[in-house]
């Protein structure tokens, strides 16, 4: 079914946000709210009155500040358990989502925030003993990487598109440090 394509959605930075169904992005480029940036081959959409080249990979033409989003979002606790293998990332327990926690790698008292890189799952053992002291200081290193913690959440399902989907590699194998520097502008 071509209505229910997937179209690769970017951010106005082009980073890559994930995917919606082409009536969805048709409908984002008529409103002017996203731009086709790669049309997918020939396919066109015919309505009544109008024709529409269906977009492969569209951008936002205003940036959406993806971090807040996805805080303000219920679902987020877990999203990062899965992201994170229902695993605590600190001793590699497995447990459910009533058995895991999400710790603060660098705890709220310390300046840490709540977007997706600085949660992780931990099990009621190890975020108890961790207490109010970053992984260092504990020393409790993570098993996951930043990067990992940042790029788990949608990336195994966009690298999985990728592989039927070869006009979207570009955006998605961006180097990572150019990722990190519009994560961390400050840093
Ligand atoms: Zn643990």
């Amino acid at each position: 079914m071509l209505l229910s394509r997937r179209v690769l959605l970017l951010n106005a930075s082009y980073e890559a946000l994930g995917t919606v169904e082409v009536a969805r992005a048709v409908c984002l480029v008529w409103k002017r709210t996203a731009e086709v940036v790669v049309p997918d081959g020939e396919r066109v959409l015919r309505s009544q009155h109008y024709t529409f080249e269906v977009p492969s990979v569209i951008r936002l033409l205003a940036y959406i500040d993806v971090r807040r989003r996805r805080n303000n979002s219920g679902k987020q606790r877990l999203r990062i358990l899965m992201r994170d293998r229902m695993r605590c990332q600190y001793c590699g327990a497995h447990g459910n989502a009533f058995e895991l926690t999400l710790d603060h790698i660098t705890p709220r008292s310390r300046g840490g925030s709540s977007t997706p890189e600085n949660l992780c799952a931990a099990c009621m053992a190890c975020n108890q003993r961790k207490g109010d002291r970053t992984p260092e200081e504990a020393r409790m290193p993570l098993l996951a990487t930043p990067s990992a913690l940042r790029y788990g959440l949608d990336r195994a399902v966009l690298n999985h598109y990728a592989l039927m989907r070869p006009e979207w590699r570009p955006f998605l194998f961006l180097d990572e440090d150019f990722h990190y520097q519009t994560t961390y502008p400050h840093h």
